[in-house]
């Protein structure tokens, strides 16, 4: 039996993630996701290392666009299999692939403009990478998988999803390799639960992190703990790193929103709309109970926010034990006194005309772009308001320049002046650090025979694999792209 892992993306840099893992002829791929790091985009356009027919099935972590964002291009490229993952991941997906499809959209129209204009010719045709019909083709491939609950993915293949702690509905999964389909399909029930038996039958495990959570965060349940594995392929976003205590983000909130309020201004909160939003909502509504601040009007004024809200809502199954006691008690963790959901185009304008402090939390999370840019233009010239920055910055987008310290900006077209408080919420992160990855792949028993260190700038994801071995004695590598690894 010959079995192999090739790793096709996030190697030796974070997004773009993708693993193939074949066992004889059967093809699953873990993860299609979308190179952003400008330097590696033209990957996105590259025909797929694997002809996307051959491949049975795709199972994915979770709704992040660099581990989904290049399943419509798979699926126009041949890809006819079905994708794997949990139910709370299968509707955050649709979601995430319509409005990167627009956006592709969209960005296409105005390179072809662009370029027409200059009378020049881009690397690539003045085409989407994908339109919203290949997107919308995606979605009845999409097939929910319960956590904990092994299902058959390929031939001589079976994947079991489990609770990774990073955003909704994300899941480590493990891969039992080898197993022939026959003697899996025992029903369920009579099966021991699949973190405390070995998986039946299988010659080899390997078992994908995908993005690894922290404990203790909000909503979510904390990552499940290391699952015995032959070969275990773990993230290291931060693997040089180690964050900033998380216990004082709700002070430190706190602090903002009462000095903005007292100088009678605005706080403008530029956030990203999957769980980031939802984690300030709730610590909005927390503080608001432990009358920490005062009651202003709160706008979440992003439509992709409130749809991903939403299946928050619809998915309460997955909230942790803190959420779930709170809802217990009559509080629903999304709503409180002053909170106002904004979807429509005219209640978004409305907003300028409120008078006096409101906090107005709009996406993109980087501010290149989505309704944010039209608060900023209201908002960044006036010393009474807060711009408050809640996640990552990427070089070279308008947030990381307010957040630089620029005195001028431009935004829509315009120039303006800089003269906002602008602020930086620390200690914020949905990916474990250093220690927290470090502790959490020692808790795997027995010892995995190999850890492939992935989804890490080359730096960060190098310096996670010696720290391993140093740490563990195991062996540990942070594999090059494209390269294939046979699982002896
Ligand atoms: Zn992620």
């Amino acid at each position: 039996m010959a079995i192999s892992v090739t790793f096709l993306g996030a190697a030796q840099n974070v997004t773009g993630s993708s693993y193939a893992v074949e066992v004889d002829d059967a093809v699953v791929l873990v993860d299609c996701g979308l190179y952003q790091e400008r330097a590696l985009k033209d990957r996105n356009w590259a025909a797929f290392p694997i002809p996307p027919g051959r491949i049975q099935a795709v199972v994915l972590t979770h709704a992040h666009l660099d581990h989904c964002g290049l399943l419509p291009k798979l699926v126009r490229d041949g890809f006819r299999g079905k994708i794997y993952c949990t139910p709370a991941t299968a509707e955050i997906v649709q979601i995430v692939l319509l409005d990167s499809a627009k956006i592709q959209e969209e960005d296409a129209l105005n390179k072809a403009k662009r370029h027409a204009r200059e009378g020049r010719r881009g690397p690539h045709p003045d085409l989407p990478l994908y339109t919203i019909r290949d997107a919308e083709a995606v979605l009845p491939l999409l097939t929910p998988a319960a956590y904990d609950t092994p299902v058959q993915v390929a031939g001589g293949i079976k994947a079991s999803f489990f609770e990774a702690g990073h955003i909704f509905g994300s899941s480590m999964i493990r891969l039992d390799l080898g197993a022939a389909p026959a003697e899996l399909s025992a029903p369920a029930e009579l099966s021991a639960p699949a973190e405390l038996s070995a998986p039946a039958k299988a010659v080899r495990t390997i078992l994908f992190t995908g993005d690894l959570g922290r404990p203790n965060l909000p909503i979510l349940q904390d990552p499940t703990a290391c699952l015995a594995a032959d070969y275990v392929v773990m993230e290291s976003t931060y693997g040089d790193r180690v964050h900033e205590a998380a216990e004082n983000i709700p002070d430190e909130l706190a602090r903002i929103l009462n000095a903005t309020q007292q100088a009678g201004g605005k706080v403008v909160i530029p956030a990203f709309a999957i769980e980031r939003t939802q984690e300030l909502i709730y610590h909005l509504s927390a503080l608001l109970r432990a009358k920490k601040i005062q009651r202003l009007p709160v706008f979440l004024d992003s439509p992709m926010a409130i749809r991903v809200t939403e299946v928050f809502n619809r998915h309460k199954e997955l909230f942790d034990d803190e959420t779930k006691t709170l809802m217990g008690q009559g509080t629903e963790p999304y709503e409180f006194p002053g909170m106002i959901f904004t979807s429509k185009v005219e209640d978004s304008k409305a907003i300028n005309k409120v008078r006096g402090s409101a906090v107005i939390i709009a996406g993109a999370g980087m501010c290149n772009g989505g309704r944010i840019k039209h608060h900023l233009v209201n908002t960044i010239g006036k010393p009474e308001n807060t711009i408050l920055f809640v996640g990552y910055q990427a070089v070279g987008t308008l947030g990381r320049e307010i957040l630089d310290g620029a005195k001028k900006v431009r935004i829509l077209g315009q120039w303006h002046t800089v003269r906002a408080r602008i602020e930086q919420l620390q200690g914020v992160s949905a990916h474990a650090d250093r220690e927290e990855l470090l502790a959490w792949l020692q808790a795997c028993a027995p010892p995995p025979r190999r850890v492939f260190v992935t989804h890490g700038e080359a730096q960060a994801a190098l310096a996670f694999a010696a720290f391993v071995q140093e740490k563990t004695g195991w062996n540990a590598s942070a594999p090059a792209y494209n390269q294939r690894e046979v699982l002896t």
